[in-house]
């Protein structure tokens, strides 16, 4: 099926032609035309399927079909609106919106903190079409009055169900007052999981949508291959730097629990000869967008992030996700597993797995309604007389639950911290990061009886997990 019978115009069709796209992801054949026909839409799509185009394109082809006079103020008002949880996956969005609008006469701006609200205030003054914004920055701008969102005729949430885990609900019930109703505005909610906080937000903003849904709801591309690695805690760093080198990753995105680890691994990365950087919420804005560019560019070769500042990452044909701790949050694996394989390309996930973390692998594993493979590398046998001990983020070393619910019950300011307006935005990612990794401990056994493997002659092998796993790598 190609691009043509969708309902697009020439000069969509071109730029994205122009893009080397040849024919539409699933979850474009199904948005697009629903979208064209200005029907809600609630997508179930993975990241990395192409859901950006999904929605941008049948969006730029109904605002450029119909073109509206400037408004009262000689502007021209804000017509679509596109609500984001990061500034990555904002500064994203805008990169495809330009590029798939090229040769349209549509205007549009990138609202996000961390960087100067003055030159973003110029820009919307100028008057924009197209308005992609994350919502505490977007409410900065409303509080100044520096934006008017009454007459926006779509609103497109993205990644609906991160926005939610990083608590920004009560921005988007604020946001939602300036718009016009349901009713009368199209509203395309994108998420890759489906909890019942999304589906609750949904039936509120939403108006009869399509549901559409272009993979089993959290489950991951079938294009990524996903291993486990068993090993102990005191070796990952060592079995990571060994994998980079042995198999010569050339570009691993690799992921930590806590800002405070991912900065400890990447200056340990970089004594063991790997160009590496850092990714997380407590860098400057600059800092991550070079940090990200450098990667991109090749220049460096590991890129070491925390689940929310790697959101929105796009990077094509990134070929390897390494967890180097499982995430607390069993959808966070999709997520970030997410960032390799997209749109068709092959992708590799690798975790790597020590005694405490066998009950988060156990619910990715329940998430997944599959079990991931698991080999145990020759030489990184984990040592069967280690007993799992409760999972400790950050340097208060608090402890940790595992499970969604179990966080949101104990830690209930999570999804319902009030900021003032004028509070430093600053601090907002932080927060949101903070808030995912304060939760108590789980109170766990692993029964480790079994006689330590023994310490391989050939380090770095790949070798068949159940003859080396031992008593220490099973939970009860
Ligand atoms: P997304 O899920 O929107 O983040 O898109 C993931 C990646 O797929 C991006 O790098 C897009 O440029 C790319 N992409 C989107 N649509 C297509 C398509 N129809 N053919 C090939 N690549 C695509």
């Amino acid at each position: 099926m190609s691009f043509d019978t969708l309902g697009l115009s020439a000069d969509i069709l071109r730029a994205v032609s122009e893009q080397g796209y040849h024919e539409p992801t699933p979850v474009q054949r199904k948005a697009i035309p629903v979208v064209l026909e200005g029907k809600d839409i609630l997508a179930g799509a993975q990241t990395g399927t192409g859901k950006t185009a999904g929605f941008a394109l049948p969006l730029l082809q109904r605002l450029s079909a119909n073109p509206v006079n400037n408004g009262h103020d000689g502007r021209r008002p804000i017509r679509a609106l596109v609500l984001t949880p990061t500034r990555e996956l904002a500064a994203q969005v805008g990169n495809s919106v330009q590029t798939y609008g090229r040769h349209l006469s549509l205007q549009f701006a990138v609202v996000f903190g961390g960087v100067k609200i003055n030159p973003q205030i110029a820009k919307l003054r100028r008057g924009v079409d197209i308005l992609v914004a994350t919502p505490g920055r977007l409410l900065d701008h409303a509080n100044q009055k520096t934006l008017d969102l009454s007459h926006v005729e779509i609103l497109v949430l993205d990644e609906a169900d991160r926005m939610l885990d990083m608590g920004f609900i009560h921005d988007i019930r604020k946001i939602m007052a300036m718009l016009p109703g349901k009713e009368t505005r199209q509203t395309l909610l994108f998420s890759a999981t489906f909890s019942s906080e999304i589906k609750q937000l949904a039936n509120r903003l939403l108006n009869h949508p399509e549901l559409i849904e272009v993979a089993r709801h959290n489950m991951t591309a079938e294009t990524i291959e996903q291993r486990v690695h068993p090993v102990d805690k005191n070796r990952k760093r060592e079995l990571l730097s060994h994998m980079i080198g042995a198999h010569n990753w050339r570009q691993v995105l690799v992921f930590t629990r806590t800002k405070h680890g991912a900065n400890r691994l990447a200056q340990q990365l970089e004594k063991d000869g790997l160009t590496t950087t850092a990714i997380h919420g407590n860098k400057s804005q600059g800092a991550r967008t070079r940090a990200l560019a450098d990667f991109k560019n090749g220049k460096v070769r590991v890129l070491v992030a925390t689940d929310i500042a790697a959101r929105g990452l796009d990077i094509d044909q990134l070929p390897h996700v390494v967890n180097f701790e499982l995430p607390n949050i069993p959808e966070d694996y999709v997520h970030r597993i997410g960032r390799t394989g997209r749109a068709g390309n092959e992708g590799e996930a690798v975790s790597l797995v020590c005694v405490d973390e066998l009950k988060l692998l156990r619910d990715i594993e329940r998430l997944l309604k599959r079990e991931l493979p698991k080999e145990v590398i020759e030489g990184y046998e984990p040592d069967p007389g280690i007993k799992a001990e409760p999972i400790r983020n950050g340097r208060n070393g608090k402890s940790h639950s595992q499970s969604r619910n179990q966080s949101r019950s104990q830690n209930p300011g999570r999804s319902s911290t009030k900021r003032s307006a004028d509070a430093p935005r600053k601090s907002r990612s932080n927060r949101s990061e903070e808030k995912q990794t304060q939760a108590k401990p789980a109170h766990r056994h692993v029964k480790s009886g079994k006689p330590q493997a023994k310490r391989s002659p050939h380090p770095g092998r790949v070798q068949e997990i159940p003859a080396l796993l031992g008593g220490g790598f099973r939970d009860e």
